[in-house]
């Protein structure tokens, strides 16, 4: 059974891991440095504080490993604060006024990995605290290129051309795809705004699908280990 690790330096790592579990998956806890240089079938990137992961990554020495694992074809799953550290560019801090210091350098300060081709802005949705819930269409990645879970996306497919198909979304505090390079994918979109990506074997949400009962992004980024 597939051996996935979950980033468990601060965040939502604990849902990951029972859900993981649940689908079968060895699930197993990166804290430091060894944990990641042990053989791993995929990693998940949870959400929680981008910044205080990153400077976390970098601290523990999970940073640079982590990185090599994902350039190299590490099936990757990086949900919300996940989303951010993956994206390539996280886009201006926005309006700083009237934040107080330490939340505007909090706004600002992300080092995350870097692998992802898209531009994300953080805490996009609304205010600061806005969390919400909604119901987005799955687009499969469409024709998605040497996609190992190309049967299921057929199959996603022809249901989807029948109807949309709906995929329960649960945002908090979120940050919104701005733009995508042409290797990434759209996997769900909220009134045609991309909210999941894939690009090769990485998948990035900005959601909790920990937090709903779907499993499909789940079973896309296991697929991703056949
Ligand atoms: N607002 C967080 C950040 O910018 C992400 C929120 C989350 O992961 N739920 O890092």
């Amino acid at each position: 059974r597939p051996r996935v690790g979950v980033v468990a330096v601060q965040g939502a790592f604990a849902e990951h891991v029972r859900r993981l579990r649940r689908l079968g998956c060895e699930a197993v806890e990166l804290r430091r440095a060894d944990d990641a240089a042990r053989p791993l079938d995929g990693v998940v990137l949870p959400g929680g504080e981008s910044t205080t992961q990153s400077r976390l990554l970098r601290e523990t020495g999970m940073l640079g490993p982590l990185r090599a694992l994902i350039v190299a074809g590490l099936p990757t799953l990086g949900t919300c604060a996940g989303l951010i550290l993956l994206a390539a560019r996280v886009e201006g801090a926005g309006d700083l006024r009237g934040l107080d210091v330490a939340a505007a350098a909090d706004r600002a300060a992300v080092e995350g990995l870097r692998t992802l081709d898209a531009t994300v802005s953080r805490n996009a949705y609304g205010r600061q605290l806005g969390s919400f819930h909604a119901e987005g269409t799955w687009e499969g990645g469409g024709a998605f290129p040497d996609d190992p879970s190309a049967a299921d996306a057929a199959t996603d497919d022809r249901v989807a051309s029948a109807a949309p198909v709906p995929v329960p979304l649960t945002f908090i505090r979120a940050p919104r795809i701005e733009r995508l390079g042409p290797g990434a994918w759209p996997l769900v979109t909220l009134d045609g705004q991309v909210v999941a990506v894939q690009q090769d074997a990485q998948i990035a949400a900005a959601f909790h699908p920990e937090l709903d009962g779907d499993d499909r992004l789940y079973r896309r980024f296991l697929a991703l280990m056949r």
